[in-house]
């Protein structure tokens, strides 16, 4: 079968892989459509062992099982369903496993990939294959990052730090769970007008760094983004920090210093949220529909990564056909 691979320096491989092999337990899925992620952009500059793709649609694949042909999507974390995370929910923080499909193993930027049948959940009728990758990442990572916040501060005045896919979800999200006015900062004139267009004002860092908001969302992975989202938030208001990088280096200013604030890091989401995000999808289908704006096979797909690296490109998928 054919597979892409990352061998650094933002090239992209067509490879003719080994099918797939499931181990006990698991099955072969057949990709319908995988979602191409911001987190990446780092594996795909330095190089990658395995297949990358972690935000998979697809059809079981496995005649004669009794879920042969069923639709889903694919539950990245590989995890164990016995530790004290995986006991009281939180899959996402298993103990046992920190296996992730896509990264550790084989991910979905290929025709096909084998998954743990426990990571497998299943898509309802009314979700295409081209809106379910949304249903991982975009909406339940951030989702789930919105309700640890929710425990400390319940709405009010909301700064969206970053307007890439991540960040424009979060708009989404965070406006259906009762926050509002929402601002943006966003250097890219395409990216900030989307972000308005889904109900956001556009405002710049300087304007954004004055301790006025309930809330905050940094989904760029950059320092300038962490120290104005450490200026940002008001008092007792909380920071969501989504984005991603290998290091963090902020500077801690006297106003930052005289204040109190929640700083929180979320990862993934644990896999009883799935049922809550299908409904987060349906309520603002438009929004997320909007947000998928194209598609590429196995052999357009470099060409798709490369535009989608240079920010030209919201949330497209690899549909390998
Ligand atoms: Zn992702
Ligand atoms: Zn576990």
């Amino acid at each position: 079968m054919r597979a892409a691979r990352f061998p650094g320096e933002g090239r992209v491989e067509i490879v003719d892989a080994a099918e797939p092999r499931p181990g006990p337990g698991e099955v072969t899925v057949r990709v319908a459509a995988c979602a191409l992620c911001g987190s990446d952009l780092r594996p795909w500059r330095r190089g990658w062992p395995v297949t990358p793709g972690h935000e998979v649609a697809g059809r079981i694949d496995n005649p004669g099982h009794p879920r042969h042909g069923d639709r889903v999507v694919v539950y990245i974390p590989v995890f164990c369903r016995r530790c004290k995370e995986c006991e009281v929910g939180r899959t996402h923080l298993c103990r046992e496993s920190r296996d992730l499909v896509g990264w550790q193993r084989p991910g979905g930027y290929a025709e096909r990939l084998a998954v743990p049948e426990r990571c497998l959940l299943p898509v309802p009728d009314d979700i295409p294959d081209r809106l379910a990758p949304l249903l991982l990442d975009t909406i339940g990572t951030t989702a789930h990052g919105i309700r640890l916040a929710k425990r400390v501060v319940e709405g009010g005045r909301a700064l969206v730090l970053g307007a890439g896919p991540i960040g424009l979800g979060a708009i989404v999200v965070i406006a259906r769970m009762g926050f509002g006015p929402i601002d943006v900062v966003e250097p890219s004139a395409y990216r900030a007008a989307f972000a308005a267009s889904l109900g956001a004002t556009a405002t710049g860092p300087g304007a954004a760094a004055t301790g006025r908001y309930r809330l905050v969302v940094e989904a760029t992975g950059k320092d300038a983004a962490r120290q104005v989202a450490l200026e940002a938030v008001g008092s007792e208001g909380a920071i969501l920090q989504l984005g991603e990088s290998d290091a963090w280096a902020v500077t801690e200013t006297r106003s930052i210093r005289l204040k109190d604030f929640f700083l929180l890091r979320s990862f993934y989401f644990p896999i009883g949220d799935y049922e809550a995000n299908l409904e987060l999808l349906r309520a603002d289908w438009d929004s997320y529909e909007r947000l998928v704006d194209d598609a590429a096979d196995l052999d357009d797909f470099g060409t798709l990564f490369a535009a989608f690296a240079r920010g030209e490109k919201l949330k497209p998928l690899l549909t390998p056909g």
